[in-house]
């Protein structure tokens, strides 16, 4: 491609709209533009680069035997009110009427589809197991779009459903998108963790998710060194570490505590350490409310708490005025002795001795307070967030905690939605069975803005080569001098018939320019045409740490194209 007729808008400044690095470059490179919220265009370069990703997906998907298809964005309501998920995307959905009023929603994951499409299509128990897949647009109302391409309304998403008559069947399938997954993100030059995600309260039996480690990365992720344990913190479990778990139980003491609300409050009155108190939260589940416990320097990990409750809404705290009515009291006060709701208590509660709770009743505290003696809780379960330096659930080494971003998904459903839809087989003695299905997704334009936060320097982007809209460029420094423009000419047209993906910077423009774009826009390697091209030499040099080299215009066509091969 010559550059003087490519559409790169290039940006100097950085542009008000971006916070994260990734979003900034992509907008600065000329890669996309933002259209609305969470809504984005992609321009040349932005396309180029997208398109080698989902050409490296596609190609790993149909090495693991997935068929490719499409389905369409725009889908009638009545498969997603089949299986519940109409009311349950609620705001996130986009949904939408037709002229004769019939409900539509532009899709935001396409399990229901991929279910009644095996239904209509699929005659006989020998086609399974069977993985279906499609790069799609896919439209989430999301509440806080946001950092480009990484949160946003429109985006493209792999997604993959497997389609199996056994679990066995199921355990096979769901372990030929893992190894798909790894060879992908290898490929996308990506530095990866795969960790146990939570798979919901609503059936599957697991379910990971592939993370690129990240500061800007939206989730949370635990991990061990030592044993390699990692779990998002959805699902990231620990030992519990009790303090005094053997102290003799002392009697349990009502104490008056005037105007302390909060923990910290609590424990400059008391004197005492936020690991002596157990904090209640009361919660609405659904229509109902509950009671959920934690040490007083823990937080609640809701996700977990909501599987256990078994709720279908997220929990939300309960309102003040709820509060006042189940405890009789302030908000502030809550405890577990006497509370008439059911109390889910943290595994680590559980081991404490003679700690501090609310009093339901205002200004008033309890201390010395047992379980068992005082309070017998409804469940007791590990309903925390883990934190840095927590004991490893599987070895018991300190964890390490870090911010993620979540690059893929993958997720044994079970029957979740073949029993919703009626997704059946006649077996080989003519029984009817239920099928069994996985989901496998990859967020398509997440991943590119992923490799931009991993592969940046001050200058812009470091693409992969695997991935880089063009692998090299090759810049003749003084665009006047005919000699090196013929030259840079004849290397551009050498590299293009090797196969080789090049830029020519035919601009009429400083060298200065040429370079800062050819750095901004990450192209992994420039071929430098300057003075010294009479003599058949020319500049080579690899974006990412590498030194200037002079070498001959033969051998840096050479070196240009094992480096292009080798790197892909
Ligand atoms: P998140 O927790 O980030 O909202 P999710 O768990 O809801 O994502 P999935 O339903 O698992 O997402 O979708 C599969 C993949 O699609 C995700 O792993 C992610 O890479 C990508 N993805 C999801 N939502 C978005 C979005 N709003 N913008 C870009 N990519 C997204
Ligand atoms: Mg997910």
């Amino acid at each position: 491609m010559r550059m003087s007729k490519l559409l790169m808008p290039t940006l100097r400044e950085v542009p008000a709209e971006a916070e994260i690095t990734s979003h900034k470059l992509m907008l600065r490179a000329g890669m996309i533009r933002r259209l609305a919220a969470g809504i984005y265009s992609y321009l040349p370069l932005g396309i180029k680069t997208l398109q080698k990703v989902e050409k490296i997906i596609r190609e790993e998907m149909d090495a693991a035997g997935a068929q490719e298809l499409l389905m369409p964005a725009l889908l009638p309501a009545e498969a997603y009110m089949a299986s519940g998920r109409w009311e349950v995307f609620g705001a996130s959905m986009f949904k939408m009427k037709d002229r004769y009023d019939r409900d539509y929603c532009l899709g935001p994951t396409h399990e229901e589809l991929f279910t009644q499409a095996v239904i209509d299509n699929v005659k006989s128990y020998k086609e399974y197991p069977m993985t279906l897949y499609q790069i799609q647009t896919k439209y989430r109302d999301e509440g806080r779009p946001r950092f480009g391409v990484m949160r946003s309304r429109e985006f493209v998403m792999k997604d993959a459903y497997s389609f199996d008559t056994s679990d066995e069947g199921l355990d096979v399938s769901y372990k030929k998108m893992y190894d798909a997954y790894c060879k992908i993100f290898t490929r996308l030059g990506l530095d990866f963790t795969i960790v146990d995600a939570d798979s919901g309260a609503m059936g599957g039996s697991g379910s990971q998710e592939f993370m690129v480690k990240s500061p800007v990365g939206e989730d949370g992720i635990a991990y061990c060194e030592a044993c390699g344990y990692a779990a998002n913190y959805e699902k990231a479990e620990c030992i519990p570490q009790p303090k005094e778990a053997d102290a003799e139980e002392k009697p349990m003491e009502k104490i008056h505590t005037p105007n302390v609300h909060t923990i910290e409050e609590l424990v400059s009155f008391l004197g005492a350490q936020p690991y002596d108190f157990a904090k209640t939260i009361i919660y609405k589940a659904d229509d109902k409310y509950v009671a959920a416990m934690v040490r007083g320097d823990r937080e609640i990990n809701e996700v977990k708490l909501k599987n256990l409750v078994g709720c279908i809404d997220d929990l939300e705290l309960a309102e003040p005025f709820k509060v006042r009515e189940i405890t009789n009291a302030e908000v502030g006060f809550a405890g577990p002795v006497g509370l008439n709701i059911p109390v889910y208590a943290d595994k680590e509660v559980s081991l404490m001795k003679n700690f501090v709770v609310g009093a339901n009743e205002t200004d008033m505290h309890y201390k010395n307070v047992n379980i068992g003696r005082d309070f017998t809780p409804f469940e007791v379960a590990d309903i925390r967030v883990v934190e840095e330096g927590d004991a490893c659930p599987k070895c018991g080494k300190p964890l390490k905690t870090a911010q993620g971003i979540e690059v893929g998904h993958i997720f044994k459903l079970g029957t979740k939605y073949s029993d919703a839809l009626g997704l059946r087989y006649l077996d080989e003695d003519g029984a009817s069975k239920t099928v069994t299905m996985g989901c496998y997704g990859i967020g398509v334009t997440r991943c590119i803005a992923a490799a931009i936060e991993q592969n940046n320097d001050e200058h812009g982007i470091i693409w992969p080569v695997s991935i880089a809209p063009y692998e090299v460029t090759v810049i003749p420094v003084n665009s006047k001098n005919e000699e090196q423009v013929k030259a840079a000419e004849e290397i551009y047209e050498r590299l293009k018939a090797e196969g080789v993906d090049v830029l020519l910077d035919d601009r009429n423009e400083r060298a200065g320019v040429k370079f800062n774009d050819a750095d901004l826009i990450g192209i992994p390697l420039r071929i430098v045409v300057g003075k010294k091209c009479g003599e058949g030499i020319v500049e080579y040099k690899p974006r990412r740490g590498g030194e200037t080299e002079e070498k001959t215009t033969d051998d840096a066509v050479k070196s240009a194209v094992s480096f292009v091969k080798g790197n892909i």
